[in-house]
């Protein structure tokens, strides 16, 4: 027996995958060409499964600022920032944050995943109630299992079951926070943030919206599907991650709550590790400059998710419920799923393989994520590749089997 042996299971369902061929968690790229390339094993292929959304891992005015950083601030701050004190970049971000949001206070932590973990943890206390969207990624969960609120799930993007909930705590006492997502990282759809910002009213809860996968994608502002929706009234925060849409690492939670900064002195996953490097910051900082200068990267991403979605979609093949940068594909079965993968990086194709029970409905999925960096060409290879697979595995019929071609 050693304390490892919990894990079998585990290790038993890894060596099933692995069995299959490439082993999907430990693909390492020869070379990274670009956002929408690299080179694997000497070959080159398309990457579609970065959440690369912006494409601006590699914007020279970004990559430029990031060495400048380096050079005069060097490889990092060795430390967290209520310790060893505060970098003038990381401030001059949490302005800018705050400037492109409209709120009174940003704070910035050390990924998106520490953002969630810190702010939920935290905000929510003994005697209060988290409500979160059953779909909400392991940050918010874990979130929620490191503070010493109530958890109460809520039904997928529906406000009528939050409601019901929250009718039910009507006469407990402490604080409500409902939380929910801008873009679900699964499926790549959007909550019903109006409806959710009007449930919020009726029962005087707080909002939480997590725009991980929304920031510089949605919104006539880049300001994700609070600003798309029109609620900014109704949020009282907004997390995010700069390991998106802005091309590096680290989180941020902005809010208009008058006593926001206190949390720099109370939230543990914010004070007990540290900052980021100066020349993180200075990369996002100057992506969150392009965001906010080139609407036309936003515009070419959209482009190509309809590009992507509306191909595979007349293909037959069964995809999340809208348009969005994140087209997954369900698959029939695990098996199905794995073979499918290996199938397409064979083919010069990289895409998430997901599977349950890290997916919405136990699904096994082929995720994929739309760059504004990606060429049309690049895009209807991908389409006819995914198509040609998906015939000879019987995920969908082949087109000389389909009535109307
Ligand atoms: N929230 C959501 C919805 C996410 O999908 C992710 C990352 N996949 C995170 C938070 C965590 O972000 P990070 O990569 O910055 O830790």
């Amino acid at each position: 027996m050693t304390i490892l042996d919990k894990f079998k299971a585990l290790q038993g369902a890894y060596e099933t995958v692995q069995s299959a061929g490439h082993d999907p968690f430990t693909v390492c790229f020869d070379e990274v060409l670009s956002p929408s390339e690299a080179v694997l094993k000497g070959k080159r292929v398309i990457l579609l499964g970065t959440n690369n959304y912006l494409g601006l891992t590699f914007d020279s005015s970004c990559v430029d600022k990031a060495v400048e950083a380096l050079m005069q601030a060097g490889t990092g701050t060795t430390g967290s920032r209520i310790a060893n004190g505060t970098y003038g970049n990381h401030a001059e971000l949490e302005r800018r944050l705050a400037a492109f949001y409209g709120t009174r206070a940003a704070m910035v932590f050390s990924t998106g995943y520490q953002a969630n973990l810190g702010i939920l943890s935290t905000i929510a206390g003994r005697g209060d109630h988290i409500l979160i969207d059953a779909d909400s990624h392991a940050s918010i969960y874990d979130g929620c299992r490191l503070g010493h609120a109530e958890v109460i799930r809520f039904r997928h993007n529906d406000p009528d079951d939050l409601a019901r909930r929250l009718s039910r705590l009507k006469d407990a006492p402490g604080n409500r926070l409902i939380v929910v997502e801008g873009i679900y990282s699964m499926l790549g759809d959007t909550a019903p943030l109006k409806e959710i910002a009007a449930v919020k009213r009726e029962w005087n809860a707080h909002l939480l919206v997590d725009e991980a996968h929304s920031l510089g994608v949605l919104g006539s502002n880049g300001r994700g599907l609070v600003e798309q929706a029109g609620v900014e009234a109704d949020v009282d925060f907004i997390v995010g991650t700069f390991s998106k849409s802005l091309g590096a690492v680290g989180g941020f939670c902005v809010s208009n709550l008058p006593d926001f900064d206190v949390l720099r002195i109370a939230c543990r996953p914010y004070m007990f590790t540290a900052s980021l490097p100066p020349s993180v910051i200075a990369s996002v900082t100057q992506a969150l400059a392009r965001v906010q200068e080139d609407p036309g990267l936003r515009a070419r991403l959209n482009i190509n998710a309809q590009r992507l979605y509306h191909g595979l979609e007349a293909e037959g093949f069964i995809l999340g419920p809208q348009v969005s940068p994140i087209v997954s594909i369900r698959m029939p079965s695990t098996e199905v799923a794995i073979a499918f993968w290996n199938a397409l990086l064979g083919a010069g194709i990289y895409l998430n393989l997901a599977l349950p029970p890290a997916t919405p409905d136990n699904a096994p999925l082929l995720r994929s994520s739309v760059s504004a960096a990606h060429s049309g060409t690049q895009i209807d290879t991908v389409i006819a590749t995914i198509t040609a697979i998906g015939s000879e595995l019987g995920v969908i019929a082949p087109r000389s089997h389909r009535p109307d071609m």
